[in-house]
């Protein structure tokens, strides 16, 4: 009897899950928003909003066993898109599918081919803005990547989830209704490329992962978010006072790779075999995920100079600590040992700068410049 009413509600909590996508959620709020600075989907023609997926836990499904574990990159842009009510009165929506995979397996070569197509979709008058699905383990990272490549001022905004879309209380659905809203608001124009998840709007450059599954897990520690979100209702913070987008010396035109830049993470005893094994394996860059300051083992660090000084190494000090400036000759004198400090930059962030700042220098006083100016 008891493993018959056990089943019976399983079967149960499976339809459910399966149904809660297609009900209806919270109606779009229609009233004008209130306090300056608000802003919502406006009425009249509406936007032209382009999704572009690349799969995630937002396009993932639980298996078939009802446990836990879920496979992302599951569904498709056209299920994402028909899976959230009321999508279509905020934008003329289109979609496509760039990749289906988990962001674990995110690569330079989908980097190279997602921003070649984002920014042709850009140029065209058919789009006004521009929503990409990711998995959130290394969307900050994707994000970033774009905000340094894109060659245009209309909405570039990344969307995620948590929970996968047949979970129960999925996050998804939320998260691309008000990833839409913003993508088809006029006043994300010029902002750079944005991360809306959680009711919340991150500029690419500030955000990171902070928890591992929580639904609250994307902030911007130092910088706070862009703005705020409720179902399509936007108040937006200040905006970036750093150069982004077509502001940027970067671009991927005629890029066929990206040079490699590995992250070390220092701890205790660090040795610094890792460094060697890095450079050896052909890191043209290395990041540093230092303790505090950006700091390292004293062997790490004479390790550092000398790849530096002997085989033009870039390198950078970051920080495993998730708030707080790497500052510049501080601790460390990074003019006589040829270092750069990345600032705000959290290791997976000064990664990808380093990277594109490699395809224009490996002058440790230019990348530091990039650094400050970015
Ligand atoms: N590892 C998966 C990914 O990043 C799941 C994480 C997520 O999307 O939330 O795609």
């Amino acid at each position: 009897m008891k493993m018959r009413r056990q089943s019976l509600s399983r079967t149960l909590a499976a339809l459910l899950a399966l149904l809660l996508p297609t009900l209806p959620s919270a109606q779009p709020v229609t009233k004008p928003a209130v306090s300056a600075g608000k802003s919502q989907a406006k009425q009249g023609p509406k936007a032209k909003v382009r999704i572009v997926a690349t799969g995630g836990t937002i396009a993932g499904a639980q298996g078939d066993s009802g446990s836990y574990g879920y496979k992302s990159g599951t569904f498709k842009v056209e299920d994402l898109i028909q899976g959230v009510p009321h999508l279509e009165k905020l934008a003329t929506l289109s979609g496509e599918q760039v990749v289906n995979i988990g962001s674990q397996d995110m690569n330079d070569a989908v980097w190279l081919k997602l921003a070649s197509r984002v920014n042709a979709l850009l140029a065209s008058p058919d789009v006004d803005g521009l929503v990409v699905t990711h998995g959130t383990d290394t969307l900050e990272e994707t994000a970033y990547f774009l905000d340094l490549v894109v060659k245009s001022d209309k909405p570039v905004v990344l969307v995620g989830s948590m929970r996968p879309a047949t979970a129960v209380s999925a996050d998804g659905p939320a998260n691309l209704y008000n990833g839409v809203a913003v993508a088809a608001s006029p006043e994300a124009r010029g902002r750079g490329v944005l991360v809306v998840i959680n009711d919340e709007i991150h500029a690419a450059r500030n955000v990171t992962k902070m928890n591992t599954t929580n639904v609250e897990t994307f902030h911007s520690p130092n910088r706070g978010p862009a703005g705020l979100v409720n179902t399509g209702a936007i108040t937006w913070m200040d905006p970036v006072d750093r150069k982004h987008t077509k502001a940027t010396e970067f671009s991927v035109k005629g890029l066929e790779s990206l040079p490699r830049v590995d992250i070390l993470y220092a701890h205790a005893n660090m040795s610094p075999d890792l460094i060697e094994a890095a450079v050896e394996h052909g890191a043209q860059g290395l990041v540093i995920a230092g303790v505090g300051d950006g700091n390292m083992t004293q062997e790490s660090i004479d390790t550092l100079e000398k790849v530096q000084k002997e085989h033009g190494v870039a390198v950078v000090r970051s920080s495993r600590v998730p708030t707080g400036l790497v500052l510049r000759d501080n601790e460390i004198n990074d003019d006589q040992k040829g270092f750069v400090a990345s600032g705000e930059f959290n290791p997976p962030k000064a990664r990808v700068l380093l990277q594109l700042a490699l395809t224009k220098t490996c002058r440790p006083e230019r990348i530091q410049r990039m650094f400050d100016e970015y």
